[in-house]
C-alpha cells in the first residue's frame, strides 16, 4: 500500500514538474508559517490560579496559558522553585496580582513583560492613569477600604471578591492582549473580542445575583466572621460587614482568657452566630475558640484566597456567597448560581 503511494506520487511528479515547485514552495511556507505561529503565541503565564483560570477565559483556545502557582498552595506564603523560575523566565507575557497577594514574586514585577492585575494596579493613584473617567470614583472606594477597613497597613490585595473588580481586572487583561500580543488570523482577534464580553457580562451577572442573595440574610446577622482579613470586598460591595479574628489573636497559637473574653464580646456585640473556617479541617486554635465562645463553625469553609480543589473563578464565588448567605439566616438560590457557572465553564 505504502509502496503504491510512493510509486504514485513519484509518477504524478513526473508527470506534472511544474507542480514539484509548487509542492516545495507550499511545503516551505507552511513550515515559515508554522514558525511564526509559535513565536507569536508564545506562553503567558499567570502566576496565581484565580487569575490563569481568567486569562483562560478571555483568550482564544489557541493561545497557550501556562498557570504557574497550583492552587493547593498558599500564596501568601509560597516560595517560588526553579521551574516555576524557568517558566517566568521563558514567558512572553507573566499575568500577577502582584506583591500584596503572593509577595515571592516581587523581584519579577520589574520585568516588562509583567503585568500586575491586583490592588495597587487597580486602586493604587500613581498607577491609575489610564482609567481617569473612573478616578474619582476609584479614589473613594481605594480610601474607604484603606481607612476603615485595613488594619495592618499596606494594600488588601484580596480584591476578585467583589466582582466589579474582576471586570476591572479583565479590562487591563483585554487592553494588554491587544497591544502586545499578536494574532495569527482576524479570526482570533474576534474570538478575543467575543470571549471578552461574555466574561464582562457574566461577571456583571455574577454581581447581581450576589446583590439577591445577600439580601436575604437578616438585618441583625450581617456580620462576617473570619480568621485573616479576606472578605472586606465582598462585605463592602453588599452591605456586610466583617470581624477579622487575627486581629485579637495576632499570630500566637494558643489562647488566652483575655483573648477569649474580647472575642466574645465582639461576637456577642455583633449578633454573631457563626464563624467561618477558610481551610480543611479547621485549625485548632479555631475550633478551640468556637467552643469556648459558644460560636458554631460554618458547616462548609469559604475560600478566601483562590479556587476550590475543583471548579473555576465562578464557582468558587457562588459557593463562597451560597456558604454565607446560608450560614446567616438566608436562603442561596444555588440553582440560579449553577445557570452561571456553566456559562463560564463553556468558555472553557
Ligand atoms: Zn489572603
Amino acid at each position: 500500500m505504502l509502496n503504491f503511494i510512493v510509486l504514485s506520487g513519484v509518477k504524478f511528479l513526473r508527470k506534472n514538474s511544474t507542480s514539484i515547485s509548487f509542492i516545495f514552495s507550499s511545503l516551505f511556507f507552511l513550515s515559515a508559517a508554522n514558525h511564526l505561529v509559535k513565536s507569536s503565541s508564545k506562553e503567558i503565564v499567570a502566576v496565581e490560579p484565580l487569575i490563569c483560570d481568567l486569562v483562560k477565559a478571555m483568550v482564544p483556545p489557541s493561545q497557550s496559558v501556562k498557570c504557574l502557582i497550583d492552587r493547593s498552595k498558599d500564596l501568601h506564603t509560597i516560595k517560588i522553585s526553579p521551574s516555576q523560575a524557568k517558566s517566568l523566565k521563558e514567558a512572553n507575557q507573566i499575568y500577577t496580582l502582584g506583591a500584596e497577594m503572593t509577595p515571592s514574586i516581587r523581584q519579577w514585577l520589574n520585568n516588562p513583560r509583567t503585568l500586575v492585575l491586583g490592588v495597587s494596579a487597580i486602586f493604587n493613584e500613581e498607577h491609575n492613569d489610564h482609567s481617569e473617567n473612573n478616578h474619582n470614583e476609584e479614589h473613594n472606594d481605594h480610601s474607604e477600604i484603606n481607612h476603615d477597613h485595613h488594619h495592618g497597613g499596606g494594600l488588601d490585595p484580596h480584591i476578585w471578591h467583589d466582582p466589579n473588580n474582576i471586570g476591572k481586572i479583565a479590562d487591563l487583561i483585554f487592553e494588554n492582549i491587544n497591544k502586545n500580543i499578536t494574532f495569527k488570523n482576524n479570526q482570533n482577534k474576534k474570538a478575543l473580542n467575543e470571549r471578552f464580553i461574555s466574561v464582562k457580562s457574566i461577571l456583571e451577572d455574577l454581581n447581581q445575583w450576589n446583590k439577591r442573595q445577600v439580601a436575604k440574610i437578616p438585618s441583625d446577622q450581617k456580620t462576617i466572621v473570619s480568621k485573616h482579613k479576606a472578605m472586606d470586598y465582598f462585605a463592602n460591595a453588599y452591605g456586610l460587614k466583617t470581624i477579622s479574628l487575627l486581629d485579637f489573636l495576632g499570630h500566637s497559637s494558643s489562647l488566652r482568657p483575655r483573648t477569649i473574653s474580647k472575642v466574645f464580646s465582639e461576637l456577642e456585640k455583633n449578633n454573631v452566630r457563626v464563624i467561618f473556617p477558610e481551610q480543611s479541617p479547621p485549625s485548632k486554635l479555631l475550633r478551640n475558640l468556637s467552643l469556648q465562645t459558644s460560636t458554631p463553625l460554618a458547616k462548609e469553609i469559604i475560600y478566601v484566597d483562590g479556587l476550590m480543589p475543583k471548579g473555576n473563578l465562578i464557582s468558587a464565588a457562588i459557593h463562597n456567597t451560597c456558604t454565607i448567605v446560608d450560614s446567616l439566616g438566608g436562603k442561596c438560590n444555588k440553582k440560579e448560581g449553577m445557570k452561571i457557572i456553566n456559562r463560564w465553564d463553556s468558555l472553557n
